[in-house]
C-alpha cells in the first residue's frame, strides 16, 4: 500500500468502528457486515423510516395502535409464576387520567425493578395496545427517567438493521460517528448549490440523520439529495481525472493495411454482423486518429467481441505494432488464447499466453519474444504488468470484462507501450447511467445484434419445491448426453457461505450421478480450476456433464454442447447476471434451457424480475428493467461484477445528478487539472472522503 496524502481532518472518519465506544469486536462484525469497516460508512448509512415519538397524551387518551411518549408513574410489578416463561412480567403504570400495563416477555424482574421503581415517574414510549379492554405497552422501545424525555420526545430515526444488533446500539453508533463529523470546506459550487437548496455538507449530514418527516426520507430531499450528488461527483471526478491522464498521454494514428484482418475474416467460417463491423469501424477510426482510443465495446454473451478485438488487435500488427489482450481470470485468458489462436494461424503470427503460470525457460522465451516484437499478439492475466513484461511495441491493449479491474488499473497495461489505445471489452449489459458511473465518458461501441442462428434460450421459473423432479429430469437429461450448469445459491456474498452451499448441492447431485458430477469454485487453485473445466468441456464421453458451481463460472467461458442451466435462488441474482450465465447455453446450435430455482413465497418485484428474463433475451432491457424494479445499488449483483456501487446515491432516483456531476466534473478538469485552485484543494477532499484516493495518485503522477 502506498502512503496516503488523506487530510488529517478525515482521519477520525477513515478510523476503524471498532475505536467508537462501545463497539468490540461482537458489534463490529455485524456493523461491519451492515455498513462498513470505518467511521465514515457508519455516516452513509442513512435512516429508512421515522418514529415520531413527539405525541404524548396523558394515559386516557392514548389511541391504541399509535406510538405514543407517555409519562406515568410506576405503580406495582407482577412477576410471573415461577418457572412459567410464557406468562409474561407486567408492571402497572398510571397518571391522573387511566392506567397502562407494561408488558415483558422473558424478562429479568432485577432489570426491571431497577428500570421501573414503584412510586417513581418514568418517560415510557412505544405502541400502545388494547388488550382485554385495557391499555398496554408491550416491550416499551425507551424508558427514561423524567428529567431525559427530550431525549426521546423526538422524531425517531429508523435505520436498517441486520440480525443481532440492536436499533439502540447501532443508533448510538452512528451518533458518535456524527460526532467525529468534521465541518469541511465546501467542495460544489455555491451558486448551484443555492439553486438546488441544497445545505453545506455538514448539515446535510446531520439533517439526512434527523428526518423529521417522511418527506425527508426521500433521495430527493435537499440533504440526501446533496450528499448524493458529493458522492457522485466524486466518482465522476475519479474517472474523469483518469480520462485526463489517458489523454494526456498523446495517441498516434494506427493505420493497418488490412492485410492481415483480411485474412483472418476470410478464414472465418461465419460473416461479421453489422454491429461487428460498425464496431470494428470505430475502432479503427479512433485508432488511425492523432488521439488516444478509449472505447468501452459492450455486448451480451455471445455477441462476438472477442473476434472484434482480434482485428483491432491485427490493425496493430499490420502497422507493425503489437497487442495485447487482458482478461481477469486466468481461464479466461486461456479460453481467448485458444479461440485466437487458430484464427490467426492463416495469417501466420506469433501469439502467446502470459498467466501466473508460466515459469521459467518457457516464460524466459515469451518475454524475449514480446519485447524483440516477434510476438505479435499476447494474451494474459495480471501478470502482464509484471515489470519485465517490456513489448516491443504496443499499439493496443484489449482488456475483457474489466469492471473486474481497478479504475486506475484500467490504464496500467497501457503505461506498457506508448500512446497506446484501449478498448475495453464488457458483456454486462450496462444501463446508460450505470455506464457513465462506471466508465465515466468513454466512447461506446455496442454489438447488439447477435449472430445468426443463435436460438433463444428456453427460459423456466421452477419452485424449489420441485427440486427432487428437477434433478431427475437433468438425470433423463444426461442420460441423453446433455451437459449441465449448476449454479449454486449466492447467499452471503461470501465465497465462504456460497462454497458450502455448492458442496452440499456437490453431495447430492454426487449421489445420484456419481463420476458424472464435477464442482467447481473460486477456493480451487488455478491449474485445478482448469482441469474441472477441461473435463467438462471435453466432448468425448465419459467425463463430467454436470458442473455444479458457485458463480465462479466465468461469463467468457465457451462450452459450446451445454445445453442446460440450472440458477438455485434465482431471486438473489442480479438479472443481468442470469442473463450472462444463461448466455452460457445453447451455443453450440442446439437450444439452451434454463432453469431458475426460486424459494417461494415470491415478492412481487421478484417475481417481476425473474419475468423479465423469461420474457426478453435483450441484455439491455433486462438491465434497464432491473434497474428500475430494483434501484441502482442490486442491480447486476453490483458486488460481484465489481461495477462501482454508491452509498447514497440511487442511480435509479439519481439519474439528473449523475449527468450533472458528469457536466460537473469536466468543467472542473477543464478549468483546474491539477485541482489547485480554493475549490479544488477541497475537492481532493471529497475524493478522499468517498475513497477516490487512486484518482489523486493520478493526479500526483502527472
Ligand atoms: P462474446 O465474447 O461476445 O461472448 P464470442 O466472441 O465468444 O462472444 O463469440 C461467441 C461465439 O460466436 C463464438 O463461438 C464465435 O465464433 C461466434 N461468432 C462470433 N461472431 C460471429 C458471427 N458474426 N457469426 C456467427 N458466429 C459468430
Ligand atoms: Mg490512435
Amino acid at each position: 500500500m502506498s502512503v496516503s496524502l488523506r487530510p488529517a481532518v478525515l482521519n477520525p472518519l477513515y478510523a476503524r468502528i471498532t475505536t467508537l465506544p462501545g463497539i468490540g469486536p461482537r458489534l463490529s462484525k455485524l456493523i461491519e457486515k451492515l455498513a462498513g469497516e470505518v467511521v465514515a460508512d457508519l455516516l452513509w448509512h442513512l435512516p429508512s423510516g421515522i418514529v415520531d415519538r413527539r405525541f404524548s397524551p396523558k394515559v386516557g387518551d392514548a389511541p391504541p395502535g399509535t406510538v405514543a411518549t407517555l409519562t406515568v408513574n410506576v405503580l406495582a410489578h407482577s412477576p410471573p409464576p415461577p418457572r412459567n416463561s410464557r406468562v409474561p412480567y407486567r408492571v402497572t403504570c398510571e397518571d391522573d387520567t387511566g392506567r397502562i400495563v407494561l408488558v415483558f416477555f422473558h424478562s429479568q424482574g432485577d432489570y426491571l425493578e431497577r428500570t421501573l421503581p414503584v412510586g417513581e415517574t418514568r418517560v415510557v414510549s412505544g405502541k400502545v395496545e388494547l388488550f382485554d379492554g385495557r391499555r398496554q405497552m408491550t416491550h416499551p422501545d425507551h424508558i427514561v427517567p423524567l428529567a431525559e424525555i427530550a431525549a426521546v420526545q423526538r422524531v425517531e430515526p429508523v435505520y436498517p438493521l441486520t440480525a443481532g444488533l440492536s436499533p439502540k446500539v447501532l443508533d448510538k453508533a452512528i451518533r458518535a460517528a456524527l460526532d467525529r463529523a468534521p465541518d469541511l470546506p465546501e467542495w460544489q459550487d455555491a451558486a448551484y448549490c443555492k439553486r438546488q437548496g441544497w445545505p453545506a455538507w455538514h448539515d446535510a449530514l446531520m439533517a439526512a440523520h434527523a428526518p423529521q418527516s417522511e418527506t425527508e426520507l426521500s433521495p430527493l430531499s435537499p440533504a440526501r439529495a446533496r450528499l448524493a450528488y458529493d458522492e457522485l461527483l466524486s466518482n465522476q471526478l475519479a474517472l474523469g481525472l483518469v480520462r485526463l491522464k489517458a489523454r494526456k498521454r498523446r495517441g498516434r494514428p494506427i493505420n493497418g493495411t488490412g492485410k492481415l484482418s483480411e485474412k483472418v475474416v476470410a478464414a472465418l467460417p461465419y460473416e461479421l454482423t453489422g454491429a461487428q463491423q460498425r464496431s470494428l469501424h470505430e475502432i479503427r477510426t479512433d485508432m488511425a486518429s492523432e488521439n488516444r482510443m478509449l472505447r468501452l465495446l459492450q455486448g451480451d454473451v455471445g455477441s462476438g467481441k472477442t473476434v472484434v478485438a482480434l482485428l483491432a488487435m491485427l490493425t496493430a500488427l499490420e502497422a507493425g505494432a503489437q497487442g495485447a489482450l487482458m482478461a481477469p481470470t486466468e481461464i479466461l485468458a486461456r479460453q481467448h488464447y485458444e479461440t485466437i489462436k487458430p484464427l490467426t494461424e492463416s495469417a501466420g503470427i506469433r501469439i502467446e499466453l502470459v498467466t501466473g503460470r508460466l515459469k521459467g525457460a518457457a516464460r524466459e522465451a515469451v518475454i524475449e519474444g514480446i519485447q524483440s516484437g516477434d510476438v505479435g499478439i499476447v494474451v494474459g492475466t495480471h501478470a502482464l504488468f509484471q515489470k519485465d513484461v517490456e513489448f516491443h511495441d504496443l499499439a493496443i491493449a484489449v482488456i475483457d470484462e474489466q469492471h473486474r479491474f481497478g479504475v486506475d488499473q484500467r490504464l496500467e497495461l497501457a503505461e506498457k507501450g506508448s500512446g497506446t489505445d484501449v478498448l475495453v471489452m464488457t458483456a454486462t449489459p450496462i444501463p446508460r447511467t450505470l455506464t457513465l458511473t462506471a466508465y465515466g465518458d468513454m466512447d461506446v461501441s455496442r454489438l447488439d445484434e447477435k449472430p445468426p442462428g443463435r436460438k433463444p434460450v428456453d427460459t423456466r421459473l421452477v419452485n424449489l419445491d420441485r427440486l427432487e423432479e428437477t434433478i431427475t429430469a437433468v438425470g433423463r437429461a444426461i442420460e441423453k448426453g446433455a451437459k449441465v450448469y449448476w449454479v449454486c445459491p449466492l447467499v452471503e456474498e461470501s465465497e465462504a457461505v456460497d462454497l458450502a452451499a455448492a458442496e452440499d448441492r456437490y453431495a447430492v447431485l454426487k449421489a445420484r450421478f456419481g463420476e458424472r458430477v464435477a464442482l467447481i469454485h473460486g477456493k480451487m487453485k488455478p491449474a485445478d480450476k482448469d482441469k474441472a473445466m477441461d473435463a467438462f468441456a471435453d466432448a468425448s464421453k465419459g467425463g463430467p456433464q454436470i458442473l455444479v458451481a458457485t458463480t465462479v463460472i466465468e461469463v467468457g467461458v465457451d462450452v459450446p454442447d451445454a445445453t442446460i442451466m440450472v440458477i438455485e435462488h434465482a431471486e438473489r441474482f442480479g438479472l443481468a447476471q442470469i442473463h450472462q450465465l444463461r448466455g452460457r447455453v445453447g451455443r453450440g446450435g442446439k437450444e439452451g434451457t434454463c432453469l431458475l430455482l426460486y424459494t417461494a413465497p415470491l415478492g412481487e418485484i421478484a417475481k417481476a424480475r425473474l419475468e423479465t428474463l423469461r420474457k426478453t433475451e435483450d441484455g439491455f432491457v433486462i438491465a434497464e428493467e432491473d434497474l428500475r424494479l430494483r434501484g441502482g445499488g442490486e442491480v447486476l449483483g453490483t458486488k460481484q461484477s465489481g461495477l462501482p456501487t454508491f452509498k447514497m446515491a440511487d442511480i435509479a432516483v439519481h439519474g439528473e445528478l449523475i449527468a450533472a456531476a458528469r457536466d460537473d466534473a469536466k468543467l472542473i478538469i477543464a478549468r483546474d487539472p491539477e485541482l489547485s485552485t480554493p475549490r479544488g484543494e477541497a475537492l481532493r477532499t471529497l475524493l478522499y472522503l468517498f475513497g477516490q484516493d487512486g484518482a489523486i495518485r493520478m493526479l500526483r503522477s502527472g
